[in-house]
């Protein structure tokens, strides 16, 4: 059994979903034992989200946005279908899903707020939308293929906007629906990032969650190996796109992928290799739009043993909130205060950091989510802003980060001091810095225009 897992990026309009079903039909051939599992395309899950928050104050530009969205996914579906009847049928799938997502977001807009239950039913719907379009595109390829939401599939905890899967409670149910399938020759095409309570209650398992999906199926299947399909040709030293030297890192050990992936390196969701270590299922990431790449094999014990090359992973479109004091009355609790306004805004905080001396705490979040967040600490401050005891509440400008991230075993101790000095000679600005117990690892936040000349001059500087 494999279980191929396709990225946003790989899925981002007609023609990328045309590739991606004639990958999926080229490795059916050799392995009839195929499930598939689909993000959403890319930036459909912001727009739901972006939609649902709209909707707390302006129903119709809540609405504006999805009939984009309609738009977008109709238009791939005339593309990539011709046989009439299919094309019908996908029409009034997608229509019934943005109906369901129109319909919450009216819900949304007479409340005049959005729960992080809300913004999982709406959050949810990018998955159901591509699935289908790929269910059906492989079926006029003559490829037998099901549409299944892992709703029906994966149980959940009930921790709305990241939810735990739970391993035993899904187990059972992931093979009596998807098994029969296989075994009649179809090839599931199954969402990735949702999931539901034990009661039915639809959940999300956090943004980049799908990657996840495909490791809990692997699991839940005692699949034989989980492929992982992005638009980069595995985990490198760094962004391909930022440093031309770049390089694949050729094998990775289960803890070296997750302290990567950890560490924003967007091509792996953190926690996708914990699922696969127990049954030591070996994760491919591969590249969608250059498939005769080997990218990158992820297993318990990598075969090359040493010391691997360090890997840059930069992030960019980030955004610093600040939230400062006004003299005396700083206590931490502002902090917990701050942290559990963001997470009931379903907002993912990515870093933070409070000083001391400054009494101010920073909070490092998406550009994309940066207004719903400063909204967000706002209403949770507002009457401590107003009887002076907090000084502002503020969006900085944007911001990227840089992590370095070492290999154990190799120029340990001198990592960050190197990284260090390389940014020192660069003159570069840093903004922040976030170093953790471990010697191997030290991100640091910089202004978003110097992230690729950073970016480059580390490598260059660490690589030689
Ligand atoms: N579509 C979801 C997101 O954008 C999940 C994923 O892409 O893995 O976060
Ligand atoms: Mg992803």
């Amino acid at each position: 059994m494999l279980i191929m897992k396709f990225g946003g990026s790989s899925l981002s309009d007609a023609r990328c979903v045309a590739q991606v079903a004639a990958l999926v039909a080229q490795a059916r051939a050799t392995d009839p034992e195929l499930v598939v599992v689909v993000s959403a395309m890319a930036g459909a899950t912001n727009a739901l989200f972006a939609a649902a928050r709209a909707a707390c104050s302006n129903r119709e530009a809540a609405r504006e946005r999805l009939e984009a969205l309609r738009a977008r996914h109709e238009e791939a579906a005339r593309a990539l279908l011709q046989t009439p009847q299919e094309l019908e049928a996908a029409l009034s799938t997608l229509a019934g899903h943005i109906d369901d997502v129109a319909r919450y977001c009216d819900s949304i807009a007479t409340l005049g707020e959005a729960s992080v239950r809300t913004l999982d039913l709406v959050a949810g719907a990018g998955e159901r939308l591509s699935s289908t379009l790929l269910a059906a595109r492989l079926r006029e390829a003559g490829v037998a293929a099901e549409a299944v939401p892992a709703t029906e599939l994966i149980v959940s905890d009930a921790h709305f906007g990241a939810a735990e899967p739970v391993l035993e409670a899904s187990r059972p149910r992931v093979q009596a629906r998807l098994w029969p399938l296989v075994r009649r020759g179809a090839v599931p095409v199954v969402t990735g990032y949702i999931a539901a309570t034990a009661d039915g209650v639809p959940t999300t398992l956090g943004r980049g969650g799908s990657d996840f999906t495909a490791a809990i199926l692997g699991a839940c299947l005692d699949a034989g190996a989980v492929w992982i399909w992005t638009d980069v040709d595995g985990i490198l030293t760094a962004d391909p796109n930022i440093v031309a030297e770049a390089r694949t890192l050729a094998e990775l050990s289960y803890a070296d992928a997750a302290t990567l992936a950890a560490f924003g390196a967007e091509v792996l969701h953190p926690k996708t290799v914990a699922p696969l270590v127990e049954r030591g299922i070996p994760l491919q990431l591969l590249n969608t739009f250059h498939p005769t790449h080997p990218g990158t094999r992820i297993v318990r014990q990598p075969a090359l043993d040493g010391p691997r090359p360090p890997a840059i992973i930069s992030t960019r479109g980030l955004r610093l909130l600040e939230v400062a004091g006004n003299g005396g009355c700083w206590t931490t609790a502002v902090a917990g205060r701050a942290l559990s306004a963001l997470a009931g805004a379903s907002v993912e905080v990515l870093m933070f950091s409070q000083s001391f001396s400054e009494r101010t705490l920073s909070l490092l979040v998406r550009q994309s989510e940066a207004e719903a967040s400063l909204a967000a600490l706002e209403r949770e401050f507002s009457d401590d802003l107003a009887r002076g005891l907090l000084a502002e509440v503020t969006c900085l400008s944007q911001v990227g980060t840089i992590s370095v991230v070492g290999g154990a075993g190799r120029d340990g101790a001198t990592l960050v001091p190197k990284t260090f000095a390389a940014l020192g000679r660069l003159d570069a600005q840093i903004v922040s810095v976030a170093q953790s117990v471990s010697e191997y690892h030290v991100s640091v936040v910089v202004p978003e225009e110097q992230v690729d000349d950073t970016v480059r001059f580390i490598h260059r500087e660490l690589n030689t």
